[in-house]
């Protein structure tokens, strides 16, 4: 993405999609609809251990044209993708049946269509400004902008929560990657100035915590080392395995059930290979109740040193960061940073840095030479702020 686009205003964005739309399919859209990519600033694997996080919306979105259509086709193209229009049946949708791209936006109206609701067909055009791979979940961005237009145009009337899990679902079920539910979670429900305190056993009672960035003189970096590492899809499933198996032996639901006091001693009923898993999930879910304790307090800095330990229980612990992401986290924390850390699932994309405003170019600064130094590709650097969940867009609509 470049700047430009990153902070082209998005009624023209919108406007742009809908012309795409009317050429690629001939018709006006219904309307327009975005849904944003997220950033977690602290609360890294924990959701599917029914656990805590607290992400926040990024500007960056997924903007989503879209037509209803009577024949139960349905119809997509994005213009991030290869170019073609995939066209395929409501009715024959299955898991394995729809590869690449189009499974994230085919696997929602599965979903809904699993979930006993009555949806058709649409036509489809995406175009996104949210990185993809970056671990700054463009993929719950694609899900969920169909999930909140698929909601108006077939009339569903679900909840914020509902349709992230509805998008949750096509992730896991239909394209495949055992994801939790924070991603969807933000995506639908993060509000403008605020980070959304998630609980993913109850998702429903998620609250809003205000985190005024601009207001206390402070600055969210988002670095993107640009790195995936292979390892990632495989290595998720066999750590949430070992989180299950840690629960189980404990008798408990599930690892959020284990609270910072009864940790030293749970810790000694498990085998070696589990103890630091747990001990990073049970010390990073009270790294969220601190971290929302400081937000309400109107002390946004005082999540530095959070966001420190959170980096190093990631890397020490649960081990899934990475060279290039220990780099970036350490270089901003030596240039100046208030706290840094790996943010996302691992093995690369990308960390976050909270500075004080006017000190953004010297750390990513510091951060780049570091990468040049280490022979790494350059990092893509953004400066973000807690943007708005999904939604329509106006000014678009009519057919
Ligand atoms: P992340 O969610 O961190 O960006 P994922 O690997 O979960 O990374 O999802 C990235 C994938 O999502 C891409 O490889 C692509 O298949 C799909 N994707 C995301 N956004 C778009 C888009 N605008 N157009 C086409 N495909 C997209
Ligand atoms: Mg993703």
């Amino acid at each position: 993405m470049n700047p430009t686009t990153q902070w082209d205003d998005e009624d023209k964005r919108a406007d742009r999609a809908a012309d795409t739309f009317r050429q690629l399919f001939g018709a006006s859209p219904d309307g327009v609809w975005a849904a944003p990519g997220r950033v977690n600033l602290i609360g890294e694997h924990t959701d599917y251990n029914d656990g805590f996080a607290l992400p926040i919306a990024l500007p960056q979105t997924t903007l989503l044209a879209a037509r209803s259509r009577t024949d139960g086709l349905l119809r997509l193209h994005s213009a991030q993708g290869d170019g073609r229009i995939t066209e395929l049946a409501v009715a024959e949708l299955a898991p394995g049946v729809v590869t690449g791209w189009a499974g994230y936006p085919a696997g929602v109206v599965w979903a809904l269509t699993e979930a006993g609701h009555p949806v058709g067909g649409a036509d489809l055009h995406f175009d996104s400004t949210v990185p993809t791979g970056a671990g700054l979940s463009s993929s719950a961005a694609l899900e969920c902008a169909v999930a909140v237009a698929y909601d108006e145009l077939y009339a569903l009337k679900l909840t914020g929560p509902e349709l992230a899990r509805t998008a949750q679902r096509a992730e896991n079920g239909f394209v495949g990657v055992p994801c939790g539910i924070m991603d969807q979670m933000a995506s639908v429900c993060c509000t403008a100035g605020a980070a959304l305190h998630l609980d993913a056993r109850t998702p429903a009672h998620h609250q809003q915590v205000p985190f005024d960035l601009q207001g206390q003189g402070l600055r969210l970096l988002v670095m993107d080392t640009g790195v995936t590492h292979d390892l990632a899809d495989g290595a998720y499933a066999a750590l949430r395995a070992g989180c299950e198996r840690a629960a189980a032996l404990l008798g408990l639901a599930a690892l959020r059930d284990l609270s910072a006091s009864e940790l030293p001693g749970a810790l000694l009923r498990l085998p070696g290979e589990l103890v630091p898993l747990v001990r990073h999930v049970v010390t990073e879910n009270a790294r969220v109740a601190e971290a929302v304790s400081r937000l309400r307090e109107g002390n946004a800095a005082a999540l530095g040193p959070i966001l420190d330990e959170g980096h190093a229980s990631l890397r020490d612990d649960y081990r899934v960061s990475c060279a290039e992401t220990d780099l970036a986290a350490a270089v901003a924390q030596v240039a100046g940073a208030l706290g840094a850390r790996m943010t996302g699932g691992g093995f690369g994309g990308s960390v976050i840095a909270l500075v004080r405003a006017g000190e953004e170019s010297a750390v990513g600064a510091a951060v780049t030479a570091a990468f040049e130094a280490a022979g790494y590709r350059a990092p893509r650097i953004l400066t973000v702020t807690p943007a708005a969940g999904a939604r329509r867009l106006a000014a678009v609509g009519a057919r």
